[in-house]
């Protein structure tokens, strides 16, 4: 996952998507970049680089910034080199945003994967003479609209032609993606895959009169998309709606907007949103298709509950306390708490300064991170038998990691539980979780991984229960049961390159 966001129509919009970028750093911290447009000058500005987004700007390069439109991106990578450290060419290069100059100039973002990247950027090669330069699937993405633009706008541009352009690239490309872009001169266009599987958002709020004496050729309003509604909710933005499932909008220079979502109503494709964005990405304050990333929290503790409570009833396991791991599942264990009517304890003290570990880039910094990141307050803990909660159970590092810290600090009996069923399948769509072999419960059954992690009960939400707490049965869950929405059948390859790229 990455974060993305784009603001039209203020001429603050670079230092707006820095700010909305921030609230979005949760779902990357690889590296950053904003672009922006001018209208005036006919200048784009674009900086980018590897880091977290405050080290990438200083208030020097932000001040650099100019523009009425502007796009950003925060970066989890997924797929690009990543254990060489003497790389950092490689790395830089695959940063976001990407540019390219014909048509028009053409600025863009994406948060997502592209699961057949490799045999387009093999055919861009073959039959468009297009050589991609970067490990980014996102070069494959604006180079299909660089090509389907420059096809169609030889005389004129329209939105119509756009929404060809972009159309095009929903029949070309298989995967999960949400992309905002600047086109020069023209305007900001944005689209969501056809099955919806990665998350954008739409708001809108009123100028200011300082923003309008600023740029007189204003339009009174200004627009914002970003991955999650808590960066518009910041930026004073009213939250209007989510894209829809193949929704192409186009804002133009004179702030009008254009919004086709025909193309998965024509096709029959069913929306598919990514489960995992309630169950670990998202920030809680956030709202995704209409449903609290906060309520949902509270649902998937209660849902747990009455599987927990069977096995109370049944005398399997006692709780003393519940515990939360830090921080994601902190909403779902005071609703558990609250059901089961067992204390709530912050047992675990999490090291503010240690980033999140699922996303951090290699094994070996995940168990680092681990060690560093969590403390034990063994006078909370000694003799007691503890519930512990986690969001989700991918590789199975952390909680093994964390069960053996709980027993160390004279724990009687440790009961583990996931606001995820076990995830058993790669994602292809944008979560990193390619390879069936790093996941803990791909090949074994929950009794081994009990035991692998040494858990004295190990409980898993039901996949029933975690649709119920989300209420949507338009969902991907294919980590969790193999049915993917989008079609995989070139997986392999994807699969053997990203390895390939990591090494
Ligand atoms: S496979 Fe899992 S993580 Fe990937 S998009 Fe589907 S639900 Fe989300």
């Amino acid at each position: 996952m990455c974060g993305i966001v784009g603001v039209f129509g203020t001429p603050f919009s670079s230092q707006e998507v820095y700010q909305g970028l921030l609230l979005l750093q949760h779902r990357g911290i690889d590296a950053a970049g904003i672009l922006s447009y001018d209208f005036t000058s006919k200048d784009f500005h674009h900086h980018k680089d590897l880091g977290l987004i405050s080290d990438v700007f200083t208030p020097e390069i932000l001040s650099g910034f100019s523009g009425q439109m502007s796009i950003a991106h925060t970066r989890y990578s997924t797929i690009g080199p990543k254990k060489s450290l003497s790389n950092q060419i490689d790395k830089k290069r695959d940063i976001q945003p990407m540019m390219i100059n014909y048509p028009f100039g053409i600025g863009m973002v994406h948060n997502g994967n592209i699961v057949n990247y490799y045999e387009l950027k093999e055919k861009l090669l073959s039959e468009k003479d297009r050589h991609l330069f970067t490990q980014n699937d996102l070069e494959a993405l604006i180079n299909l609209l660089s090509d389907g633009l420059s096809e169609r706008t030889k005389t004129s541009f329209s939105f119509d032609k756009l929404k060809l352009s972009i159309q095009t690239i929903f029949d070309q490309a298989h995967g999960g993606f949400s992309v905002l872009g600047l086109l020069a001169d023209k305007g900001l266009y944005a689209f969501r895959d056809p099955h919806g599987l990665r998350p954008l958002i739409l708001g809108e709020r009123e100028l200011t009169e300082e923003e309008k004496n600023l740029h007189p050729k204003n339009f009174g309003k200004s627009y914002c998309l970003a991955s999650e509604s808590n960066a518009l909710n910041f930026l004073g933005y009213k939250v209007l709606r989510d894209l829809e499932p193949g929704e192409i909008l186009f804002i133009d220079e004179s702030g009008e907007i254009y919004s086709s979502a025909t193309y998965s109503k024509i096709k029959k494709i069913e929306p598919r949103s990514c489960m995992f964005e309630w169950v670990y990405f998202a920030n809680p304050e956030s709202v995704l298709e209409e449903r609290s990333v906060y309520s949902t929290r509270l649902e998937f503790g209660k849902n747990l509950a009455r599987e927990i409570q069977e096995l109370i009833a049944r005398g399997e396991i006692s709780p003393d306390i519940v515990v939360p791991i830090p921080e994601t599942s902190r909403v779902a264990a005071i609703s558990l708490s609250e059901q089961l009517k067992i204390p709530y304890r912050e047992v675990l003290i999490k090291n503010r300064y240690i980033q999140r570990s699922f996303i951090l880039n290699t094994q070996e910094s995940r168990n680092r991170a681990v060690a560093l990141k969590l403390t034990a307050i063994g006078s909370e803990i000694k003799g007691k038998n503890i519930l512990l909660l986690d969001d989700s159970i991918v590789r199975g590092t952390t909680s093994k990691r964390i069960i053996d810290m709980v027993k160390e600090a004279g724990a009687n009996e440790v009961y583990f539980a996931s606001t995820c069923p076990p995830i058993k399948y790669p994602c292809y769509y944008g979560v990193d979780m390619p390879d069936p072999k790093e996941l803990v419960a791909s090949s074994r059954t929950i009794e081994e991984v009990e035991a692998y992690l040494g858990a004295d009960k190990l409980i898993y939400i039901s996949e029933s229960a975690l649709k119920k707490s989300i209420a949507s049965e338009n969902l991907c869950m294919a980590c969790i049961n193999g049915c993917y929405p989008v079609d995989v059948s070139c997986a392999a390859t994807f699969k053997t390159m990203r390895t390939l790229h990591r090494e």
